[in-house]
């Protein structure tokens, strides 16, 4: 049963092409992530609002990653935070943000998991994308294959992930914004974003995306999805 939880990324092949600033890092996806994220973001998939799904099912994962490592490994959950998902909204704004208390990312981690293609429902959208001759085919798979986390940039045009794995002392933020060919890596500095252990995603939507940051939107998409989690996910609003 735990079998699909033990995930192992693939390792990196991506170099750091800006060493001029040691506090933040830049890194060229991998090709075929680039392939992947243009798709994404010219798509004109319709069901945008998978992406929760997706990002909740990542969050879930990195819980039961946690818990389940946790057994063999004690100190990995000596910060003592509840297992679950926090889902943010700033319908002004359009953000939304979700974190989970789960086994997070160490700066190492991040390059491989979200500068590569990790996930098999993604090599297999790619692999159906080249296959296919249709126009517009990709609408069709990538509901069919889920994109996993790229789906964040469905709605998103700028994604930024900080998170605390408990196997490092420090916290990491990866940047990616839709249309670039690169993403960046720093060190958390903001002493008011540090978080004990997990991850947080900020999303920075769309302009025609905006709506999913209205609470009662969210809300009827968690209900939708939650069922199948096994974690508590709270939702709330920004006061405004
Ligand atoms: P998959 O979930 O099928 O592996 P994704 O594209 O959804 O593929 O995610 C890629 C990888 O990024 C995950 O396998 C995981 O290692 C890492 N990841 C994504 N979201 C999180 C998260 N919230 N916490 C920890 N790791 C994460
Ligand atoms: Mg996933």
């Amino acid at each position: 049963q735990f079998n699909n939880l033990v995930f192992h990324c693939h390792e990196t092949t991506a170099a750091a092409v800006d060493t001029s600033d040691p506090q933040c890092q830049k890194f060229e996806y991998q090709a075929e992530v680039s392939r992947l994220m243009d798709l994404i973001v010219h798509s004109l998939y319709s069901n945008k609002e998978v992406f929760l799904r997706e990002l909740i099912s990542n969050a879930s994962d990195a819980l039961d990653k946690l818990r389940f490592l946790s057994v063999t490994e004690p100190e990995l959950s000596k910060e003592a935070v509840d297992l679950d998902i926090r889902i943010q909204t700033d319908k002004d704004n359009g953000i939304i943000t979700i974190t989970d208390t789960g086994i997070g990312m160490t700066s190492q981690e991040l390059v491989d998991c979200l500068g590569t293609i990790a996930q098999s429902g993604t090599a297999k959208f790619l692999k159906a994308i080249k296959d296919s001759k249709e126009a517009g085919a990709d609408s069709n798979l990538i509901g069919q294959f889920g994109v996993g986390f790229y789906s964040a940039f469905l709605v998103s045009d700028k994604v930024v992930v900080s998170t605390k794995s408990p196997k490092s002392d420090k916290q990491y933020v990866w940047e990616g914004e839709a249309n670039a060919s690169s993403y960046t890596i720093r060190e958390e500095m903001d002493p008011e974003k540090l978080i004990p252990r997990g991850t947080r995603l900020t999303l920075y939507l769309k302009r025609d995306d905006k709506a999913f940051a209205h609470p009662e939107r969210i809300q009827n998409l968690v209900k939708n999805y939650s069922q199948f989690v096994s974690f508590p996910i709270y939702t709330w609003q920004e006061k405004g």
